[in-house]
């Protein structure tokens, strides 16, 4: 004999009635099926109580869709030869419900054991009807069998008495019983009780156990236990298999899947439970029994949450090495009805943290205070306080005995996150870990050890990128193609939640779809500025964030000091943070080394060309960088290769900004500013402290064709063009060529037009190319040499995606 309970998500609707119909009727052997009221109608009977106590009129609408609801699903439902017997019945019971709470409503007041009658009735509604759709099923009322007693103002199962009252019940096997579960009634005074919210699980694994049934299935609306609430994670998986302690540990921290107490009958009796989909009959579930895992690389299991926590402190010198400190508090607290689901002591023993849902931290407080009196009046105990509106959050996984450093991991992972620890404590079982955090880091914290415990079937990475231009309008392109091959290959999820352009902002928590991102920036698009989205992401609080600039914006580069402290990682394209003043360059790559977060700007050189990654491999495995020489600025390389008898300097810039090699205002790149921040970048990043203004300049436009407005500089540009013409025309008479040339020796810099001859390593530059020769210590006689295109959107934007890639590997 097996049970089966079906909950109210699985018989709130026709469809979900008739699937269990098809299941329940399919089953050989005979089932005791356990149902609770229909999906929601346990919270509107309360609802219809307080509305009718209160005296407010509008119960009787409520009532009125409860009794509506009921109606339609019989009629959808029970065969029509029953129709007739069935309604009566339901009418019969609405219209005792609707007498009672006619009551209240006139007397503007109700008890507990009021409300415990009318809550009775979801249940008590729910069986009948599912009992006559089933065929050959016979109806039980659970009131008459499961009975509790009173203890500390909770209902609590008086199991020898209903134990006897189910074998009587059940005595006669037959092929299918149906009762509501949750009802229950006192064993004295036989008035109506239940077994608490979800409490119908309860009910299904008391009388499995009573009758040592061989199976107890929990039919829901999931696949199965999942990895974590998939209300809160979307990339969760069922658990094949649990055993029941993980499942305990899951379910008493906030898994909602099954009513915590229900383990514990069936666990006693070692009676398998199985969870089910109503919705998906076929779908394996998730089977919880007594064996241990199966699978050692997954040391945990799953993870859930309790979002509504109060951590009660009691703190004081007086309480060490004091014996009995503990067994007063948790007395008190017991006393008082209040359930704890967390302790956690300093060793030192000075302070005691407890943590308890947020209803219960006023009376804790009080009733502690109390209790310690005479230890507060005498200075031995300092205080006794509660944090509100916490979160708790367990990892569980039997397996987490047999493997070393799952905590160590657990805490690195949520620091790195910004995640505030508060208080955590491991059972001695090792089967849990669980630690207190702010309520509104919960979902963060959820995800991100999902994410790094390789629950997920991948990893996620969370990108907000700054600037749809040349570069990020390229590099959306290519994350977008490069997506399903990164999930396969890399089991790595890009993941874009927020976009930016001058114009508009869109944040999306659960990604931007990247095939039409113009038009929802268009349609959905909110007023930008560098503020909001700060703000705006600092609030989204996601994990594993990563911030792209692909502007050349101040203003967002004002950003990075505060997203590194909020532990967001930065990649620039934008070069205006790593070359601006050298303290706040320094400031920067400080605080992403506190916050162990990465702020990456590769292509500030050389666009996608390996230099600084090249540099900091060197410098990290002992090399010391002596000198650089370089041409690294694509723009000036290709004017100088394009200039020639039909093409003046003047056609030449203009050819390099159609080619979008160039900055947004060429200037940057004419005055050699561009090229002085890039050498300023590298000098850094070789060691040594350098600003811009410590460049030597040896420029080749003068000064005041920069001082007025871009539309004076494009007028009065042509004005070099015949003396640039005559000086080229000599320059190649004798073999020679044109060079931008930026020198770093020992952190001296300078930048400066230089003429090449042909044995020179720069003669042969082609195009926009950048080269850089890197002379260390190692590489001394013979300099490291990295050549290939130094401007373009796809190159640039490939080494913005490759930073990007590198901070998903730092996990
Ligand atoms: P029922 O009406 O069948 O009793 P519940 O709403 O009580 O259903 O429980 C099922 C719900 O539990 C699921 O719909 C899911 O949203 C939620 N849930 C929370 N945590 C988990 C988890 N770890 N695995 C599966 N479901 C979970
Ligand atoms: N109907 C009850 C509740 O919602 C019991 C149950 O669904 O298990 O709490
Ligand atoms: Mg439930």
């Amino acid at each position: 004999m097996k049970v089966m309970k079906f909950g109210g998500t699985s018989i709130g609707s026709v469809n979900g009635i008739l699937s269990v119909k098809k299941i329940v009727e399919a089953e050989k052997e005979p089932v005791i099926v356990i149902v609770s009221a229909f999906s929601g109608i346990t919270d509107q009977l309360y609802k219809v109580s307080e509305l009718a106590s209160n005296g407010n009129e509008e119960y009787l609408a409520e009532y009125k869709l409860m009794h509506q609801r009921h109606l339609e699903i019989i009629e959808a439902v029970v065969p029509v030869e029953k129709t007739q017997n069935v309604l009566e019945q339901i009418n019969a019971q609405f219209n005792d419900l609707s007498n009672i709470l006619r009551g209240i409503f006139l007397i503007k007041d109700s008890s507990a054991k009021i409300i415990d009658t009318i809550v009775s009735y979801g249940e008590s509604l729910s069986s009948i009807i599912v009992a006559n759709t089933i065929s050959g099923a016979k109806h039980f009322e659970s009131k008459s069998f499961i009975k509790t007693i009173n203890q500390f103002d909770k209902h609590v199962i008086d199991f020898p008495k209903t134990n006897a009252l189910i074998l009587e019940k059940f005595a006669e096997e037959l092929p299918v019983s149906v009762c509501g579960g949750f009802i229950s009634t006192d064993s004295t005074t036989n008035f109506i009780t239940n077994l608490g919210r979800g409490g119908s699980d309860y009910t299904a694994a008391i009388i499995a156990a009573a009758l040592d049934a061989s199976l107890l299935e929990i039919w829901t609306d999931v696949d199965g236990f999942m990895t974590a609430d998939p209300r809160i994670i979307s990339n969760t998986y069922v658990i094949e298999q649990l055993s029941f302690s993980e499942a305990m540990e899951l379910c008493n921290f906030g898994a909602k899947v099954i009513y915590p107490p229900t383990i514990f009958p069936v666990f006693h009796k070692n009676i398998p439970v199985v969870i089910k989909n109503t919705f998906n009959p076929e779908a394996k579930g998730t089977y919880i029994s007594q064996e241990r895992s199966i699978d050692p690389t997954k040391a945990i299991k799953g993870i859930s949450s309790i979002n509504d926590t109060s951590l009660i402190t009691i703190q004081g010198l007086g309480m060490v090495g004091v014996i009995g400190v503990n067994h007063r508090i948790f007395r008190v607290l017991a006393k008082n009805g209040i359930s704890v689901f967390l302790v956690s002591q300093a060793s030192s023993e000075n302070t005691t943290s407890i943590g308890m849902r947020n209803v219960d931290s006023a009376l804790a407080v009080k009733v502690l205070r109390k209790e310690f009196a005479a230890e507060i009046a005498q200075g031995e105990i300092d205080n006794i306080f509660s944090e509100d509106d916490l979160a708790t959050v367990a990892i569980v996984g039997d397996n987490m005995k047999r493997t070393p450093g799952i905590a160590g991991k657990l805490f690195g992972t949520l620091g790195r996150n910004g995640i505030n620890v508060v208080a955590c404590a491991q059972g001695a079982s090792e089967t849990n870990i669980s630690f207190v955090t702010d309520r509104k880091s919960l979902r963060k914290a959820l995800n991100v050890i999902h994410d790094s415990f390789f629950l997920s079937e991948y990893q996620v990475l969370n990108i907000f990128l700054i600037g749809t231009g040349t570069v990020g309008g390229s590099l959306l392109e290519q994350i977008k193609l490069q997506q399903p091959k990164l999930i396969v290959q890399n089991s790595l999820k890009l993941n874009v939640v927020g976009i930016a352009t001058e114009f508009k902002m869109l944040f999306i928590r659960n990604g931007i779809n990247l095939d039409n991102y113009e038009e929802q920036l268009e349609k959905d698009g909110t007023n930008v500025s560098p503020e909001l989205i700060c703000n705006e992401i600092l609030n989204m609080n996601i994990f594993n964030s990563v911030f792209v600039d692909c502007t050349a914006s101040p203003q967002i580069a004002g950003l990075y000091q505060t997203l590194i402290q909020n532990n967001i990682s930065v990649v620039a394209a934008n070069k205006i943070a790593a070359s601006s003043d050298y303290d706040n360059y320094a400031a920067l790559k400080e605080a992403s080394r506190r916050r162990g977060v990465k702020f990456l700007f590769e292509t500030n050189v050389g666009a996608g060309l390996p230099i600084i990654n090249t540099m900091n491999s060197l410098i990290n495995s002992g090399d010391h960088i002596q000198k650089m020489q370089a041409v690294l600025s694509g723009t000036l390389n290709f004017i100088f290769n394009t200039l020639s008898a039909e093409i003046p300097l003047s056609k030449a810039i203009l050819m390099a900004k159609e080619a979008r090699f160039a900055e947004p205002d060429p200037r940057i790149d004419l005055s050699g500013k561009d090229v002085i921040r890039k050498l300023v970048i590298l000098a850094r990043e070789a060691g040594y402290r350098v600003d811009q203004e410590d460049v030597v300049k040896n420029l080749f436009i003068p000064d005041k064709y920069f001082t007025g407005s871009i539309e004076d500089f494009w007028k009065a540009i042509p004005e070099l063009d015949a003396e640039f013409e005559e000086k080229r025309v000599a320059l190649a008479a004798q073999g020679k060529r044109w060079r931008f040339v930026a020198t770093m020796e020992i952190g001296k810099c300078n930048v400066g037009l230089q003429e090449v001859d042909s044995l020179h390593p720069f003669y042969d530059l082609q195009g926009s190319n950048n080269i850089i020769l890197i002379t260390t210590e190692r590489y001394n006689e013979f300099p490291m040499m990295i050549k290939g295109y130094g401007a373009g959107a796809s190159v640039t934007a490939a080494g913005v995606f490759s930073d990007i890639i590198s901070i998903a590997n730092i996990r």
